[in-house]
């Protein structure tokens, strides 16, 4: 069975998208089975991948809505073994829709009970909201990957999202876990970033992985050519940071 990650962080602008793009890549560029579910009805994960979200026939809103089967939702990209369940902007509706459904915060655990055994990991692109989009994916997910860029208030919101997690512990998902923490755009020269990152680590101490992701223009630039980091620029700052972020990760599942 997939082990499902939420790459979650109410805080929008922090790195989730790009850290989802980039991280599930690598893990499938080391032979890893991995499904990408966009539930951002931004669908800027589903962008980057170079998909058109104004073109799907169907997304993850018929699959979590309508129930409609994933498996003629799902698409592949250009890595053999990543699959992407889309999103577009129909998603932004599921929220209101959402709330007169029976099971609402199960929608998404429902929709992907048949696919699961497919894949090695699922990974799963959070809105930057806490609304029930948001809670779909943690009723479902086994653990939280949270990013944490390194700014001034980077702990700002940190209490409301524990608190979250603590919520959904104590009902829809008693064993939720906290995978890890990722700082992104972390500038080595100046002293504000190495002073987030220590309060950071105070605060979650060895959830903080030790693989920072630096500020780098290219994971900017690349989903404007839908492309990720390994294919618009392989040898960047960048791209060696989310390799090195995928065999970390891959270390602490053993
Ligand atoms: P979120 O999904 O949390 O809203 P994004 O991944 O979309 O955050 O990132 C917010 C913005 O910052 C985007 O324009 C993105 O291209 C840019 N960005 C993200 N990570 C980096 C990085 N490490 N270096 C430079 N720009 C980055
Ligand atoms: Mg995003």
């Amino acid at each position: 069975m997939a082990k499902i990650v939420a790459v979650f962080n109410q805080k929008g602008g922090v790195g989730k998208t790009t850290t989802n793009i980039n991280l599930t890549t690598a893990l499938s560029m080391q032979g890893y089975r991995v499904l990408v579910i966009d539930i951002d009805p931004q669908g800027n994960t589903s962008s980057g991948f170079g998909i058109d979200k104004y073109k799907l026939e169907k997304s993850v809103y018929d699959g979590i809505i309508h129930g409609d089967n994933l498996k003629e939702i799902i698409l592949t990209t250009t890595f053999k073994n990543l699959h992407i369940l889309p999103s577009n902007p129909d998603l932004a509706g599921a929220e209101i829709e959402l709330t007169n459904l029976t099971q609402r915060e199960l929608c998404l655990k429902n929709a992907i009970k048949d696919i699961e055994e497919f894949y090695d990991f699922i990974f799963i692109d959070c809105p930057p909201s806490l609304g029930l989009l948001t809670i779909n994916a943690l009723a479902v997910t086994h653990s939280v990957l949270i990013p944490i860029q390194c700014e001034y208030y980077a702990l700002e919101g940190v209490g409301q999202l524990m608190n979250t997690i603590s919520l959904v512990k104590q009902g829809l998902n008693p064993q939720l876990k906290i995978e890890g923490v990722v700082m992104t755009m972390f500038d080595s020269r100046t002293n504000l970033s190495n002073q987030v990152v220590d309060e950071v680590v105070d605060f979650f101490k060895e959830k903080v992985y030790e693989t920072m992701i630096p500020r780098n223009i290219k994971l900017a630039e690349a989903p404007s050519y839908g492309q990720t980091i390994f294919e618009y620029a392989n040898t960047s700052k960048g791209s060696k940071a989310y390799l090195a972020l995928a065999k970390e990760f891959i270390q602490r599942q053993e």
